[in-house]
């Protein structure tokens, strides 16, 4: 394949300086070879659109040069896919000397995904565009983790109320995320130390019960992994803390999703730490860093004094009113997380760690405690560089992720060359 594997996001850059070198596309061995003449293999419809949908504006043109397809190759994919609904071609603003040529773009209007983020105390339901952004939101709020068979129902009639607003919008898909390790290709919850009563109940048939959702794909995976979809900021290597009811981590590095062997990958709420030694956890054992900092025990804890909070949420706002005790316990929350993740860091050297999760409403004191032990206990060569942010997505970081999570799928260059297909 020699020269062919030297082409690169930079070459075609300098070639085409005007684009935005992100380049999806043509890390293709289908693009690479087309790129340079060899046209063994031609360019899809589903390639086109990658292109399309990877860069916000593209002339007809510049796909041609991109891929290179002839003119009229190009028009027919172009034409296939406006027939599908998904790019749209427009007039640019007329400049002096000759017609400009028109424009394409991706269409986020053109259909709907479904995101459902199941939580320890909420879960949260959205209906986005095809672009991810959320057009309507609702939150199931739960006293105590409800079982499948209580939940699930409550999911799918909320979702056919919520869908009767879109009545004309194909839905592409369900992205739905959960704590704790899932099979991805059963779909269900495996070895949950929390999710009691989940673990190997399929729950796409739940789905499959909603005329609108039948025969539509639907993508799972573990919620810290979804988050950290949307949330890698534009660097390579980044930890995504999901500071909620429970912990866990989405690990990013070399700018891949690290799931690790049996998909447990950033799991570190049940790491062992001093401080919270003989303290029983959810998950049956003692002394995990998740029952002393997590917010189901750092709720627990404030109802042992007699405070009247439901779960995390009623904590921050208490923080954010200056309750002197719900401040102290955020922040013990943050150093307990820093004393775990300062190993990770050491053993990663992230660019950014991300914080979301109800922790992050709540992010300059959990971070002030964060900081302490994480540079504390970390290198000065892992930490000098170091950015601890919020989640761009603020507390919706989920639920954008469970909806870029579908996306990615149903919207890929293959998935799009089978709509395409004559039937
Ligand atoms: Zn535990």
């Amino acid at each position: 394949m020699g020269s062919s594997d030297l082409v690169t996001g930079a070459t075609v850059a300098v070639l085409l300086p005007h684009l935005k070198p992100t380049f999806v596309f043509l890390n293709t061995k289908v693009a690479q070879l087309t790129f340079l003449g060899f046209n063994r293999v031609m360019a899809t419809v589903g390639d086109v659109f990658a292109l399309i949908r990877d860069h916000r504006d593209v002339t007809r043109t510049e796909i041609g040069q991109l891929t290179g397809l002839s003119r009229t190759a190009v028009a027919s994919r172009i034409g296939a896919l406006t027939a599908l609904g998904l790019v749209t071609e427009r007039e640019q603003a007329p400049s002096t000397g000759g017609r400009p040529p028109t424009l394409l773009s991706f269409d986020a209007a053109a259909g709907v995904v479904v995101s459902v983020a199941v939580g320890i105390s909420r879960t949260r339901l959205a209906v986005c565009n095809l672009a991810g952004e959320v057009l309507t939101i609702t939150d199931i709020d739960q006293e105590v983790a409800l079982g499948p068979d209580d939940l699930m129902p409550d999911v799918i009639k909320r979702l056919d109320v919520m869908l009767q607003d879109y009545p004309g919008d194909t839905v592409y898909g369900v992205g739905l995320s959960l704590p704790g390790t899932v099979d991805r290709e059963r779909g269900y919850s495996r070895d949950s130390l929390i999710l009691r009563g989940w673990d190997r109940v399929e729950l796409r048939p739940y789905f499959q019960e909603l005329e609108r959702l039948s025969g539509v794909p639907v993508i799972l995976d573990n919620d810290s992994n979804a988050i950290a979809v949307v949330e890698k900021q534009g660097h390579d290597d980044v930890l995504v803390i999901k500071a909620s009811s429970g912990l866990g981590a989405g690990i990013v590095a070399g700018g891949v999703l690290q799931r690790g062997a049996t998909e447990a990958a950033g799991e570190f709420g049940h790491n062992k730490i001093a401080a919270a030694q003989g303290l029983p956890c959810r998950c049956g054992d003692t002394g995990c860093v998740e029952a002393i900092a997590g917010g189901w025990a750092v709720v627990h804890a404030l109802q042992q004094q007699g405070r009247t909070v439901r779960n995390l949420r009623d904590v921050v706002e208490l923080a954010h009113g200056g309750d002197a005790e719900a401040r102290r316990m955020i922040r013990d929350s943050g150093r307990y997380v820093g004393e775990v993740l300062a190993a990770a860091v050491n053993m990663l050297n992230p660019a950014v760690v991300v914080v979301a999760g109800d922790m992050a409403d709540a992010f300059e004191i959990f971070v002030a405690g964060l900081r302490e032990t994480l540079y504390g206990n970390a290198t000065a060569q892992a930490t000098r560089t170091l950015e601890v942010v919020p989640a761009a997505h603020g507390n919706r970081a989920g639920t954008v992720g469970g909806a870029m999570m579908v996306l990615d799928e149903v919207l890929s260059a293959r998935a799009v060359d089978a709509l395409a297909a004559p039937a």
